[in-house]
């Protein structure tokens, strides 16, 4: 079959681009599939939310991203960069056809419109996962200055995106990339790459078919260069010239550039394969077990418990709460001391999802308390019921004495 992996590829690239500009956009439970809100500094994440408050989780999350990404790269080598690499997707798109396509009038004229039409709206689906898309018409419409920052922030990365596209192309790949530098050095005598079979060497026709479809204008038969992307582009081109003699390409996808592959244990594809299950089983922990709420209860700024001469003391306190779930939460508050009975002015509190924090007074009653001499010890615990969980907080009361 011509041209099997740039159809793939193709397939891929298109799927992926129509994801990353779907995902802002699709709402589950009435947040975007995936956005970090910038106003709020919470990810939303398929449903889940995650505040900054649990920087730990999203720490542990990022470890088990990192290794999978190594472990993925000893595997599969560059098969990022040739076939997901948002740059090469947009390079793809644009080129119409890739190199070995006889580029008409037509298309030079419609690459540099379909490069700035892919700029904007791949620029306007990355500012939508820093800001609601479904608060941008009503903001964009007030005219504020957030509007002009949102705005300018787009206009600016289409620019910076279409002159990327335009003038730096596949030399990003090859010079500017870290990843890019990265992935040589990670790679074992078992990954897969896009070699030239050097074994039959005399088999080709010096057709330099491979070499003119490389976007990175490398020779694939001059062994592993960095610059490679690994997207058998060369493989499409040496298949077809050598399915004309009825032979197999003398480029393919292998594992190593050296055959037979070695055998033997694969130390570092083990561990980081390792390493990244076990980060993310910890993730997973602590994302199941993290708290559908923030609450803080302390005595009201500069409050002291006030006797009231019947054996009780007032205490003015501050309850302040959050809800970090993407379900309405129903609170409880318990208060109780070690000297006497403990009522609050109030004990339930609801807390619909996406609210801002709740601050309220509460006056906490104790009785059985005459001594202004005594610290009141307190303990206050308030409680979710659904999805259960509780934040237990301690202090000891001041009594002023009465006048
Ligand atoms: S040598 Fe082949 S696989 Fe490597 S970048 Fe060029 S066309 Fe793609
Ligand atoms: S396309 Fe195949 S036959 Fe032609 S030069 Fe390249 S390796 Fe040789």
């Amino acid at each position: 079959m011509t041209d099997r992996f740039r159809k793939a590829r193709s397939v891929v690239g298109l799927l992926l681009l129509a994801l990353f500009l779907a995902l802002p956009f699709v709402s589950i439970g009435g947040e975007s599939a995936l956005r970090f809100d910038v106003p709020t500094l919470r990810l939303h994440a398929f449903g889940a939310v995650v505040g900054m408050q649990d920087f730990f989780l999203l720490l542990i999350g990022l470890f088990a991203i990192v290794f999978a990404a190594i472990f993925l790269t000893i595997l599969f080598g560059r098969l990022w960069c040739g076939w997901a690499c948002p740059q090469t997707v947009l390079l793809d798109i644009a080129s119409l056809g890739g190199r070995r396509r006889k580029q008409g009038r037509t298309a030079k004229i419609l690459r540099p419109i379909l490069i700035v039409a892919l700029s904007a709206a791949v620029s306007g689906a990355s500012v939508c996962y820093f800001v609601s898309p479904f608060d941008l018409p009503a903001l964009l419409g007030g005219g504020s200055r957030t509007a002009g920052l949102v705005i300018g922030i787009w206009g600016i990365l289409t620019l910076l995106i279409a002159l990327e596209l335009g003038f730096i192309g596949r030399k990003f790949c090859a010079k500017i990339c870290p990843y890019a530098k990265l992935q040589g050095i990670l790679f074992d005598d078992r990954t897969l790459v896009v070699a030239y079979d050097s074994t039959r060497a005399g088999e080709c026709m010096k057709c330099a078919a491979c070499a003119t479809a490389c976007p990175v204008d490398i020779d694939i038969r001059d062994g592993a260069q960095v610059e490679c992307i690994h997207c058998a582009e060369c493989v499409d081109a040496c298949t077809e010239r050598m399915a004309r003699r009825g032979k197999a390409s003398l480029v393919r996808y292998s594992r190593g550039f050296v055959q037979p592959a070695p055998k033997g244990p694969r130390v570092s594809l083990i561990l980081t394969g390792l390493l990244s299950v076990a980060f993310l089983a910890f993730f997973l922990f602590l994302f199941l077990t993290k708290a559908p709420f923030d609450a803080s209860f302390r005595p009201a700024e500069g409050a002291r418990a006030a006797l009231t001469g019947s054996g009780a003391v007032m205490l003015q306190c501050r309850l302040s709460a959050r809800n970090l779930s993407t379900a309405d939460l129903d609170l409880e508050l318990e208060a109780s001391s070690a000297l006497g009975s403990v009522e609050a002015s109030r004990t339930r509190f609801a807390l619909p999802k996406g609210s801002t924090p709740l601050k309220m007074a509460v006056t906490l009653t104790i009785r059985g308390v005459s001594d202004p001499s005594l610290l009141i010890p307190l303990t206050v615990t308030i409680r979710s019921l659904s999805p259960g969980y509780s934040i237990t907080t301690s202090f000891a009361a001041m009594p002023r004495p009465r006048k």
